[in-house]
C-alpha cells in the first residue's frame, strides 16, 4: 500500500494486520459479491450465518477448543464479563477466589465483590504488581465457586506462563483479553476464557467467551437476558443483534492466523519480538528499567521507565516524530509501554529497538 502506516504500539484498540485491513477494504462495498457491506446485512442472513460460523470454526481449530465448550461472540467489553462471570457462575452464598496480579484482575474482583463473596488468594499490589505468585503462595479455598486469573496484565506487563494448580474440582476462569490467540493454550485447563477482541482478535465491540458446558448448568434463573450466558449459548450469540462488523473482522484475523501457521507459529514470532525489546532494556545498564521481574514478563505489553518523567516525556515526543506511536504508559502508572500484539510487524519492533538504543546514546 502507498498509504502511510505508522509503527503502532497502542495497548488497545491496537494494530491490525495490514492484509486483513486490505481484505476488509476490498469487501467493504460488496461482501462476496452480494451487493452489501457486512455492516449493512441482516444478522439473520445466510451470508452472516456463514461469517459467524466460519469465525467460530476457525477459532476452534486455532485454539483446539473441544466440543464440550461453547464459543460466544458477546458485548459489553471484558469489563461486563467481570460482573457476569460472578452473576452466572458463583451460586448464592458461595465465594470465588481471585489471584490479583495487576489492574485488570483488581478490576475483576471489584465487580465480583459488589455482587457477593470474594477471596483474595494473592495480591501483588504492595510490590506494584511486578510479578506473578509462586505456587507456594497460593492458598486456595477448596470450596471456591471458581478461581479467576488475568492471563496477561496489560498495564503491569506480567503474564502467566502456566496455569496455577487448583484444588480438585475448582474451575479456572481467565480474562485473556490482552494475550488471546498469541500462543497455544490448553483450553481444557479452563472452565471459562473470555477476551475483549480489541487487542489481538479484532476491533472493539465484541468479547469472545469460551465456556465449558457444565458451567452453564449453574446459571441462575431470572438473570436479565443480556447477562445470561445460558441464553446467549443457546441462541448461538444471536439472541439480539450482535456486533456483526466486529465479528466479521475477527473472522478475518483468525484466517490470517491460520495462514500464518497457527498459534505455534504466532507464538514464535511474538517471543522473538518481545526478546528484541527486553534485550535492549537488559543491555542498557539500568537506563531502561522494565517493570516486571524477568520470570513474569509479558510478551505482549512491556512497561518500562526512564530515570525521570522529563526524559520519559522526551522519549514519547521523539518517538512520535519517528512514527513510533502509542508508547506512553497507562495513565494510572505513567512511564512508557510498548504493546507488541500479533499484528505489530517485526520491522516495527526493530524500528523501536533501534530507536531505544539511539535515544540512550543521545540522552544517556
Ligand atoms: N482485561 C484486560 C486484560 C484488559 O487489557 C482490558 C482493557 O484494556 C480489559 C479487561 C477491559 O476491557 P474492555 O475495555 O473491553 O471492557
Amino acid at each position: 500500500t502507498s498509504v502511510k502506516r505508522v509503527h503502532n504500539f497502542n495497548a488497545g484498540p491496537s494494530a491490525m494486520p495490514l492484509s486483513v485491513l486490505e481484505k476488509a477494504q476490498a469487501e467493504l462495498l460488496s461482501f462476496n459479491g452480494c451487493g452489501m457491506s457486512v455492516m449493512e446485512m441482516s444478522h439473520r442472513s445466510k451470508e452472516f450465518e456463514g461469517i459467524i460460523k466460519t469465525a467460530e470454526a476457525d477459532l476452534r481449530e486455532l485454539m483446539g477448543i473441544p466440543a464440550n465448550y461453547k464459543v460466544m461472540f458477546l458485548q459489553g467489553g471484558a469489563s461486563l464479563h467481570f460482573a457476569m462471570e460472578a452473576m452466572n457462575f458463583r451460586p448464592a452464598g458461595a465465594s470465588a477466589d481471585y489471584i490479583v496480579t495487576g489492574a485488570w484482575s483488581k478490576a475483576a474482583i471489584k465487580e465480583a465483590a459488589k455482587l457477593g463473596t470474594t477471596n483474595v488468594v494473592f495480591n501483588g499490589e504492595a510490590e506494584k504488581f511486578n510479578r506473578l505468585p509462586a505456587a507456594g503462595e497460593l492458598n486456595f479455598d477448596p470450596k471456591a465457586a471458581y478461581v479467576h486469573i488475568c492471563h496477561n496484565e496489560t498495564i503491569h506487563g506480567v503474564e502467566f506462563k502456566s496455569e496455577p494448580v487448583l484444588p480438585a474440582g475448582v474451575p479456572l476462569f481467565c480474562d485473556m483479553s490482552s494475550d488471546f490467540v498469541s500462543q497455544p493454550i490448553d483450553v481444557t485447563k479452563y472452565a471459562m476464557i473470555y477476551a475483549g477482541a480489541q487487542k489481538n482478535a479484532g476491533p472493539a465491540g465484541v468479547v469472545i467467551a469460551i465456556v465449558r458446558d457444565d458451567m452453564l448448568e449453574r446459571v441462575p434463573a431470572n438473570l436479565p437476558t443480556m447477562l445470561d450466558y445460558k441464553v446467549m449459548a443457546e441462541k448461538e450469540s444471536l439472541y439480539n443483534t450482535p456486533p456483526c462488523w466486529s465479528i466479521y473482522m475477527c473472522g478475518l484475523v483468525f484466517q490470517w492466523l491460520k495462514e500464518l501457521g497457527g498459534l505455534e507459529a504466532m507464538y514464535k514470532i511474538d517471543q522473538q519480538k518481545a526478546k528484541m525489546i527486553y534485550d535492549v532494556i537488559d543491555k542498557s545498564g539500568g537506563y531502561y528499567r522494565g517493570h516486571a521481574v524477568p520470570e513474569s514478563r509479558s510478551i505482549m505489553n512491556i512497561p518500562f521507565r526512564l530515570a525521570s518523567e522529563e526524559l520519559e516525556d522526551l522519549f514519547v515526543k521523539e518517538s512520535k516524530k519517528a512514527d513510533l506511536i502509542g508508547l506512553k504508559g497507562h495513565r494510572s502508572v505513567g512511564g512508557l509501554r510498548a504493546s507488541l500484539y500479533n499484528a505489530v510487524p517485526l520491522e516495527s519492533v526493530k524500528a523501536l529497538a533501534d530507536f531505544m538504543v539511539e535515544f540512550q546514546k543521545k540522552n544517556g
